[in-house]
This record gives structure tokens, C-alpha cells and sequence, in this order.
């Protein structure tokens, strides 16, 4: 059989959505088959494969034990606590079940609300199957969030049971989760029942609640070594609600169903990461994001695969620990971002060539833009294809990617490919509604309905996903990703930046993206943020905050004058002087949420003299004190 291209298997899932995916469905089970693929009658909520009944953790686990029981399942490597330990199909499967059993006796039941607000330790994925197996919806919380963020969360989400630990570790010292959940719920107004606790014994002065706080380890003891049926879900009933990291402002409940999610997982796992059943894959991410939920938690299992739950930072002991756990676990997907990659920048590039990652077939990278010397670097380095992925929150899985498991097709730097299969992705001009012609820029939207495992609607909140997300064009329903693109003439897409990053120079629109990519090829600058800033004259002028590879070359002002005119150059010659940064700063750390994505928000509020405004998800608040004085140290 000739294999299909690409371009004709994208084809076939929009021309005959039926038969494409009722095809990729074969790859889950189902405990009672479908009877519609698709329901489209209410635009533009779409449910997938109705009347079909499945369960995620069934077809992550219990699926398994048949063929692979003994192969590990779950891979867990703590740098912070030291602890290592592998759990087995089997051994995963009874720690689930166990945990079900712990949720059922505190009544969670199908459809209730359990938040997760756990740090990267195995119990917080037994949580998450747990909740999968009996049909309670989780949302799980990213561990850095404080208090305020966490009580916003509690009062959408109005679960029943919290479960937590007492702290987590971050660089070797303990990060107390405890009594930022006792905060949380007291500034709720519905807060849980029951707050269910794994105690990892580091925080010794932890306060407990009599009546609502209960020892995980003591109720896991009480229910002893038992079996919880899986309770088979309609396939859009939801499996979870997962916020969005609130970049742009307040964070949206993102509702996802269960039969969908699991067939666009699966079939993910072999058409765009080429993962086998027996290998392992790592996803250096965290379950608090939604790469973690869908490629540490979810598809790795489907697919067979052990994945790797990893709780520590990528330079600790060493920059060469991820290379270390590729060789050790013969790692052969590897999925992480562009963000933790410029950290490697960073370091001493000895660390990449210290093991033997010959078991390593691809490493992929999403998040953010993956500028081209960035993606260069960490490629050449390893010697491993580096494949960049785009997608959201929303969508779960990739809307643009390369899929080598169709067919081999060679990557542009910078580019994230074409559209994936199921995504009828255009780009429009916001004016005139029109599609854009190649080369031409526009906002990135998807022809509904969206495919499976996309967001099936906002939590609680119907009109606010028809009102956010469908009113791109004034008279047709088309999602908007709210992301700037361009295509080329050979159909790669690359993405310039999110739309309210584009900067407006007298009349000319301008991705910051762009001017980013730009200053990154300058050979000693390892990271950039770029912003507009208010300028009488021209509109917007871009203003760039640059962070030098090798700083101790800035002496005196007369050094910083001088690198600040060598980035200018290089902007000038690669997009033109209408591009140019009316300033450069140099800093040695951007403002980044907790997920790695850059503030440009509240670097550009700052650079405006504005309030920077919600901070919460911001990793380390030196970055902007740094830009501060960056910016008065200039007024001076
Ligand atoms: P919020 O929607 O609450 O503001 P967020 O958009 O930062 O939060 P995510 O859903 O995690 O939260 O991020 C998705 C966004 O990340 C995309 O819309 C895009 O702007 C950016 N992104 C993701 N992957 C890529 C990529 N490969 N290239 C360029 N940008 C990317
Ligand atoms: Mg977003």
C-alpha cells in the first residue's frame, strides 16, 4: 500500500469527518459502541461519538493489565526528595483503585467536583484516574497558584472533596500547600466537604481541620486492597475542567468530555508522537497544565507507553538530569517547551553530550513561539529531530504540527507545520472576515465544529463559549485561537504572536514575535521580550527587554550602548528598520508565568507606566523589579 501524505489524510478528516474518525475510535475501547460519530446540531457545540460508552482510566489501565501487566506504567523521579520508584500496570491499577475507593467514601460520585492541587508526586495522578474511574470530574490546580487564584477556582468548580499534600519542593526547599488550601477555603464561598491530604512529612507544624481534613495514608489503610468498577461514562460526558493559565486575563473553565478526548489522545500518540506500547515517554511539564494532563497523565497510558512523572527543576542536581533520565529509562518521545529549553541556553552545553540518548526518536516542544536558533541549538545539540507543536488550553492536542507517523515530512525552523488532521484551520482578516492569501498575516481560526477532544464548552458557562470564543467574524461562527499566523507557499504555518501582542508602527502591524525572532539571532542574546509601548508619533514603538547570554560583557554604559546598537542591526537587517526597537534593556530574567509564557502584559504596563496588574501566576517576582530599574535607570 502506498502511504498517505499528509495533506490527504488532513483532507479525509474534514471531508468525511464520519468515516476518519470513527476509524481513529478503534484505537480506545468502548464498552458499548457509538451510534453517531458526530452531533452537530447545535453549532457550535459539537459531541462526539454519541450513545458510546467508555472510561479513561480503563482505557489507560485496565486495558493493559491483559498484555503488559509487569511493564512499568508509571516511572516517578524526585531530584528534590531523592525518591525513585516504578509502578507496574498491576501495581498502578491497585493504587487507582484504592484511591477510587477513598474518594467513594467521602461521596464522590459521578459527576461531583474533586480540585487537585498537588505537586508532582505519583498520589496526584492516582487522584486524577481515580476521579477518571468513577466518574467524578477533575480539576486539577497548578501547585503554584496562591490562595486567591485557588479560591476562584473552588467557587466555579464547587467540588466536594480538595485534595492536596502538605508541601511540595521547589529547589530543595519545601513549598507548604496546606495552609494555602485552609486560606483558600476560607475565602471561598463554597468550599469542600472534605480536604484529602497526602502527607509526605515535610511540613511538620501542618494545622488540620478536625471534621473536614482526612489523612490520605489512614483512609487508604481502611479500604485495604480493593476493587472499584469503572463506571462507564457517555462519551461527552465531561472528564474534567482544566483553567487556563489566565495569561490574558480572567481563566476560563475548559470542560472536556471522555470518549472524544480519549480518541484524539490515542490517535495523537501514533500519528504525531510515534509512541509504541513498552517504551516510555517524558513530558517534562506539570499535571497542573494541560500538557501534563494530556502527555503525562492520559495518552502515554492509552497508547501503552510508561510515562514519566518527574518532581524538580532541569538544572538540578545538573543541567544534565533530563539526558540522565532519557538514558536510564530509554526514553524514546520527549516532549517539553521552548522555555525550559532557552533555560538549557543557559547552561554549560557539556551537559547535552554526557549519555546516550540513541533511545530518543523525537524531541517535541509547545507552549510558546520555538524561535529558530533556539530550536537549532537544542537539535543539533542532542541529535535528536526537534518537532514543534502548537495548541491551547482549549484544544487539548495539537492544532499545528508536523505528523511523522503519517508521513516524514521535512520541518521548516520556526514553524510549527500544517494543520493536524481534524483541524479546519484558516486565517482570517479581522476587518474584512476574508481568508488571508499565503504569505499574508491573520488571526489563526478553526472552521467548527472542533474536532474531538477539544473543549466541549465552558464550565458552567455556555454563553461565555459561544460569546469568547466564536466572535472572530461578525456573520459565521469560527473559532478564534486569538493567535496571529502566517503560511508560506509550501502551507507551513508560523505563528507571530498572540493578537493583542501586535504592535501597530505608524500603519504597519507587527508581531512581537517577529522583532523576537529577530533579536534571538543575535549570537549573544539568549532570551527576549518585546513589547509596544504608546508613542505619539508613530502610534506604537517596539521596546525590547533583552537577556545576554554572556552579560559580563556590559562593563559600562558605553558597552551597553554599543551591544544595544548591534541588536538594532540585527533587527534592521533581518525585518527592516520600521522594525527596529526604539530601546533595548538588558535584564537577566523576563517575568514568566509559573507555566514558562511571558508577561508581555505587565512588562508592557510597566514600560507605560501602568499598573502591571494580576500577578499571581508570575514565577519570580525579581524579573519585574529588574525591569523596573532597567526602565529608570534609563529615565535618569
Ligand atoms: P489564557 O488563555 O488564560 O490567557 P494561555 O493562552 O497562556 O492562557 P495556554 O492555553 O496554555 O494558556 O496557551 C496557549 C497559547 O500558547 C497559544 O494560544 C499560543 O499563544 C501559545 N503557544 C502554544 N504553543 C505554541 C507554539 N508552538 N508556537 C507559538 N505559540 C504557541
Ligand atoms: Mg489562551
Amino acid at each position: 500500500m502506498v502511504a498517505e501524505t499528509v495533506k490527504h489524510f488532513h483532507e479525509r478528516s474534514i471531508s468525511n469527518p464520519d468515516s476518519f474518525w470513527s476509524e481513529q475510535a478503534q484505537l480506545i475501547h468502548w464498552e458499548k459502541p457509538f451510534e453517531q460519530v458526530l452531533d452537530y446540531s447545535k453549532p457550535p457545540f459539537a459531541r462526539w461519538f454519541v450513545g458510546g460508552k467508555t472510561n479513561l482510566c480503563y482505557n489507560a489501565i485496565d486495558r493493559h493489565l491483559k498484555d503488559r501487566p509487569d511493564q512499568n506504567a508509571l516511572i516517578y523521579i524526585s531530584t528534590e526528595t531523592g525518591a525513585e520508584k516504578n509502578y507496574t500496570f498491576r501495581e498502578l491499577h491497585a493504587e487507582v483503585n484504592r484511591f477510587a475507593a477513598v474518594l467513594k467514601s467521602l461521596g464522590v460520585g459521578k459527576g461531583d467536583r474533586v480540585i487537585i492541587y498537588m505537586p508532582m508526586i505519583p498520589e496526584a495522578a492516582f487522584a486524577m484516574y481515580a476521579c477518571a474511574r468513577i466518574g467524578a470530574i477533575h480539576s486539577v490546580v497548578f501547585g503554584g497558584f496562591a490562595s486567591q487564584s485557588l479560591a476562584t477556582r473552588i467557587d466555579d468548580a464547587k467540588p466536594k472533596v480538595l485534595v492536596t499534600a502538605d508541601a511540595g519542593m521547589r529547589s530543595g526547599k519545601s513549598v507548604p500547600y496546606k495552609h494555602l488550601v485552609d486560606e483558600a477555603c476560607s475565602l471561598a464561598q463554597m468550599p469542600p466537604k472534605n480536604v484529602l491530604i497526602i502527607n509526605r512529612g515535610l511540613d511538620a507544624g501542618m494545622p488540620i481541620t478536625a471534621g473536614r481534613d482526612v489523612d490520605y495514608a489512614t483512609a487508604r489503610n481502611a479500604v485495604g486492597e480493593v476493587q472499584v468498577p469503572v463506571e462507564w461514562l457517555e462519551s461527552s460526558d465531561p472528564s474534567y475542567i482544566l483553567y487556563t493559565s489566565g495569561t490574558t486575563g480572567k481563566p476560563k473553565g475548559v470542560q472536556r468530555d471522555t470518549g472524544g478526548y480519549a480518541v484524539a489522545l490515542a490517535a495523537s500518540m501514533k500519528h504525531i508522537y510515534c509512541g509504541n506500547a513498552g517504551e516510555a515517554m517524558f513530558t517534562t511539564s506539570d499535571i497542573g497544565w494541560v500538557v501534563g494532563h494530556s502527555y503525562i497523565v492520559y495518552a502515554p497510558l492509552l497508547a501503552g507507553m510508561a510515562t514519566i512523572l518527574y518532581e524538580g527543576l532541569p538544572i538540578r542536581p545538573d543541567a544534565g538530569i533530563w539526558w540522565k533520565i532519557v538514558e536510564q529509562h530509554k526514553v524514546s518521545v520527549m516532549f517539553s517547551s521552548p522555555t525550559a529549553v532557552r533555560v538549557l541556553k543557559k547552561q554549560d552545553p557539556k551537559y547535552l553530550s554526557q549519555y546516550n540518548l540513541k533511545s530518543l526518536r523525537y524531541l517535541f516542544l509547545a507552549g510558546e513561539p520555538l524561535d529558530e536558533p533556539t530550536a537549532k541549538w537544542i537539535s543539533d545539540s542532542l541529535g535528536v529531530p526537534v518537532v514543534d507543536n502548537y495548541w491551547q488550553t482549549e484544544t487539548g492536542w495539537p492544532i499545528l504540527s508536523a505528523m511523522l507517523g503519517v508521513e516524514n515530512t521535512p520541518r521548516k525552523y520556526g514553524s510549527p507545520s500544517f494543520p493536524v488532521y481534524g483541524f479546519n484551520v484558516a486565517l482570517f482578516d479581522e476587518s474584512t472576515g476574508l481568508e488571508v492569501e499565503a504569505d499574508q498575516k491573520g488571526v489563526l481560526g478553526i472552521v467548527p465544529p472542533l474536532p474531538p477532544g477539544c473543549l466541549s464548552t465552558v464550565w458552567g458557562d455556555d454563553a461565555r463559549f459561544v460569546s469568547t470564543y466564536f466572535s472572530l467574524l461578525k456573520d459565521r461562527k469560527v473559532y478564534s485561537s486569538f493567535d496571529w499566523g502566517i503560511r508560506d507557499h509550501d502551507g507551513y504555518y508560523f505563528i507571530l504572536g498572540r493578537t493583542d501582542d501586535v504592535i501597530n508602527v505608524a500603519g504597519h502591524r507587527l508581531g512581537t514575535r517577529e522583532i523576537e525572532e529577530a533579536i534571538s539571532g543575535h549570537a549573544n542574546i539568549a532570551e527576549v521580550a518585546v513589547v509596544g509601548i504608546e508613542d505619539k508619533l508613530k502610534g506604537q514603538v517596539p521596546v525590547a527587554f533583552a537577556v545576554p547570554k554572556n552579560a559580563s560583557l556590559l562593563v559600562d554604559a558605553a558597552a551597553h550602548r554599543a551591544f544595544e546598537k548591534e541588536v538594532m542591526d540585527t533587527v534592521d537587517k533581518s525585518l527592516g528598520a520600521i522594525a527596529r526597537p526604539a530601546r533595548v534593556y538588558f535584564v537577566t530574567l523576563l517575568p514568566k508565568t509559573r507555566s514558562g509564557k511571558l508577561l508581555r502584559r505587565s512588562i508592557q504596563a510597566l514600560a507605560e507606566g501602568r499598573d502591571p496588574g494580576d500577578l499571581t501566576t508570575l514565577d519570580d517576582a525579581t524579573s519585574l523589579q529588574q525591569i523596573r530599574a532597567a526602565l529608570e535607570q534609563h529615565l535618569r
